[in-house]
């Protein structure tokens, strides 16, 4: 069959563009013995994907010129020449980017949905839900009585963030980009108070306004100014549960540090970054968790959704434009 996939052209510097990526059709041929054939369905777009771009020495390594992107993705199997997959199964890998796969059966993982929508597990129960958990309540460290800040707050993360710490019973201040942005952080995931941060001229006041008390946790997606405030901000003791930059990703040149980081000596805080693979053991504490919330009503989630492989590429550029509320996917059939 013909399958189209989506291949990195050039290393960006800066913002990617549409020069940057090559939509390439290509075709696959029946799988081989041990091989299954899989559909994807739905493909997840990440910030982290920016940095695969570059060739800058990191935890995951670059994507390669000339060849398919990788990422996650949910499909159905097609063709299985493996007994532990059947046609129909539907599977999860890192096979995203392309319309359709081969791969030894053992390389996608079988998908139990337990009633979610696929797609669920690109989002709120998958990476970025798990990500919000282990942050907050693992690397953070969350305790009664704290008061949270969390940026990037309407975004995949940053929306399970906001709510597993409503959940828990904490103040939550959620800074996000625009009106309706903060409109859905406060109504719908229940955020106390909210700052848009293109409108507010000064983001550390801002911060001090909505937290008069201070903050105890700052969960960080943003960096930058985000940063800044957060420790303008922090008491005495606070934990900083640094996810990530995003405000950084796409800087042509070096970013200049926090310039108050000083702060983080004088509050004795704690900063401590983290990278979800390291984690992966807490997976099946977060599954059950996220079970019961969902069984009680207590979650809510949104997606932003691009339609066909070929928009791939606009709904990553997309994330660094702010143009998604919940999680960014792509729908590929
Ligand atoms: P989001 O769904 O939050 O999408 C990205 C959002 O970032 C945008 O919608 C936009 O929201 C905001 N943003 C983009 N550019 C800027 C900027 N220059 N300044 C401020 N905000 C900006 O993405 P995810 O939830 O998937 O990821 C959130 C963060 O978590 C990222 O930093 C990502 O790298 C990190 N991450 C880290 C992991 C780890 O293992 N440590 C795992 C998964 C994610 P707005 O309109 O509000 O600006």
């Amino acid at each position: 069959m013909l399958t189209r996939e989506i291949r990195l052209k050039n290393r960006p510097v800066g913002m990617p563009t549409a020069d940057d990526f090559e939509l390439a059709t290509v075709e696959l041929p029946k799988p081989s013995q041990g091989q299954v054939q899989v559909r994807n369905v739905w493909m997840s777009v990440d910030p982290y994907m920016r940095g695969r771009m570059s060739d800058a020495p990191s935890y995951v390594p670059p994507f390669a010129l000339g060849a398919a992107m990788q990422g996650n993705a949910v499909g159905e199997v097609l063709l299985s020449n493996d007994p532990s997959l059947k046609p129909g199964d539907l599977v999860q890998s890192m096979f995203g980017w392309r319309e359709a796969f081969n791969a030894g059966a053992n390389q996608p993982r079988k998908l139990e949905t337990h009633g979610l929508p696929v797609e669920a597990f690109l989002g709120v129960a998958g990476v970025p839900g798990l990500t919000a958990y282990v942050g907050l309540l693992h690397i953070a460290n969350l305790r009664e009585g704290d008061v949270v800040f969390v940026s990037g707050a309407a975004g995949a993360v940053g929306s399970m963030v906001c709510q597993i710490a409503k959940l828990k019973g904490h103040k939550v201040i959620a800074s996000a980009g625009g009106p309706e942005k903060t409109a859905f952080v406060k109504s719908e995931l229940g955020a106390d108070e909210t700052i848009d941060y293109k409108a507010v001229p000064d983001l550390t006041g801002a911060v001090a306004k909505a937290a008069p008390e201070g903050i105890d946790v700052y969960f960080d997606n943003v960096g930058g100014n985000h940063l800044d405030a957060a420790l303008a901000n922090a008491k005495t003791f606070g934990r900083f549960a640094l996810c990530g930059m995003i405000s950084d990703y796409n800087a042509a040149s070096q970013p200049t540090g926090s310039r108050n980081i000083f702060l983080a000596v004088t509050k004795s805080l704690r900063l401590q970054g983290f990278v979800i693979l390291n984690h992966m053991n807490l997976q099946p504490a977060f599954a059950k968790d996220l079970a019961a919330w969902h069984a009680a009503g207590k979650i809510k989630w949104r997606q932003t959704v691009f339609h066909g492989v070929e928009q791939a590429p606009n709904a990553l550029v997309g994330l660094f434009k702010g143009e998604n509320i919940g999680k960014m996917l792509v729908k590929l059939t």
